[in-house]
């Protein structure tokens, strides 16, 4: 069949749009839910009733071809217990990936390279890429990055919210004042493997380390600017620039817009979130319960829909169409009032075409630049050196 026929038959069958650009969001928390009791990606689920932002129906109503999907591990001791259990975590986080995906293998399919992309959503599947926030898991064993590429992984980030073996987090009084002598192999082992490399979360010395010492372009994958809201986790100005010119690329989080004070009650409901899976069908009935008495008293500022639209407006203006993307941070902390689940992401292309951006700059901003990226860093791998 040819390749417009084809597209005319799923247009017809609802299961795609041969006008609409391919939509990724690079930092999707989701599969802390894939190994949950009783939960189903295949059933229409709310943030209310069971603290969850991303499922089939949501993605389908929210245009969302699929993303980056993310092995998340919380900073643990850096000792080889620490190392051996957090290595364990990691690996049944991508056990959790693909099993969601070998259920439901008519509605999503796992993707290992930048063309594999468009080539499951002309077939009317999701997109379901890979990659690791914290690379605590790998130990002190950089063959471990090897291992994780074989199951699937083709981005990952050195740090998360404490400095590590690796590297200083940008939310950690600095130690190396950058990478740790093995944080300098990661990358180079990173650049050889054809691995993604992801700035979020790292220190501004780590940031520009990375740049100074990659051979290929690097990546934010859910970041903002410090010109909107000065937070550690975000950019300055002219390092938003300085990965535009490297050819990297800034994905606009929908965290860290607006100070916000600590709130114990939903700290606390949080930190239970990040463990859902482990828990049982009465354990999560008290945590939502826990969940909407928290939020009922928590009478704090929120972020709203306008203030994430001026981040990615800003960085636009900063680095250009060809340097900015989306990741949200959707089960991770994202989500603001107007925008509160994937399916009120066609919100962000409306807004876009307002501020007067081109359909070709949508399309770009919407999965165009981070799959360039990717094929950069392909390339640089294929070359071998
Ligand atoms: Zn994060």
């Amino acid at each position: 069949m040819k390749k417009t026929a084809l597209m005319m038959v799923l247009v017809a069958a609802g299961m795609a749009h041969a006008d609409e650009p391919l939509r990724l969001d690079t930092h999707l928390d989701t599969p802390i839910h894939f190994g949950r009791a009783g939960w189903d990606i295949m059933t229409r689920h709310s943030y209310h009733d069971d603290m969850s932002q991303v499922d089939y129906p949501r993605m389908v109503e929210g245009g969302l071809d699929g993303g980056f999907f993310v092995l998340y591990t919380p900073q643990g001791p850096l000792t080889a217990q620490g190392y051996a259990s957090a290595r364990d975590w990691a690996v049944m986080r991508s056990v959790h990936i693909h099993e969601m995906v070998a259920a439901h293998p008519d509605r999503f399919e796992l993707a290992f390279k930048a063309d594999d992309a468009a080539r499951i959503k002309a077939a009317g599947k999701r997109v379901v890429f890979q990659s690791i926030e914290n690379s605590y898991p790998l130990g002190t064993d950089l063959s471990m990055l090897e291992t994780f590429r074989r199951l699937g992984v083709r981005m990952a980030g050195p740090v998360h919210f404490l400095n590590n073996q690796f590297a200083d987090s940008a939310t950690d009084k600095p130690h190396f004042h950058g990478f740790s002598p093995l944080g300098k192999q990661w990358v180079a082992e990173m650049n050889r493997l054809g691995l993604i490399i992801d700035g979020s979360h790292s220190s501004d010395d780590v940031f520009d380390q990375m740049l100074a010492l990659s051979k290929a372009p690097i990546i934010l994958s859910h970041s903002g600017c410090k010109a909107v809201y000065d937070h550690p986790r975000n950019l300055d100005d002219a390092r938003i620039k300085k990965l535009a010119e490297k050819g990297g690329v800034i994905q606009i989080n929908s965290v860290y817009l607006i100070k916000r004070e600590d709130n114990a009650a939903m700290s606390a409901v949080d930190d239970r979130l990040e463990v859902v899976d482990q828990l049982t069908a009465d354990e999560q009935a008290r945590l939502i319960a826990d969940y909407q008495a928290a939020a009922a008293g928590d009478h704090r500022p929120r972020a709203n829909f306008d203030m994430f639209m001026q981040n990615l407006l800003h960085a636009l203006q900063i680095a250009g169409a060809d340097h900015v993307g989306i990741g949200a941070d959707w089960d991770g902390g994202g989500g603001v009032t107007g925008m509160e689940d994937v399916a009120d992401l066609p919100k962000v292309t409306a807004a876009l075409k307002q501020a007067g951006y081109s359909d070709t700059d949508v399309a770009k901003i919407w999965s165009g630049n981070v799959l360039r990226v990717m094929r950069e860093v392909e390339a640089v791998a294929a070359s071998g050196h």
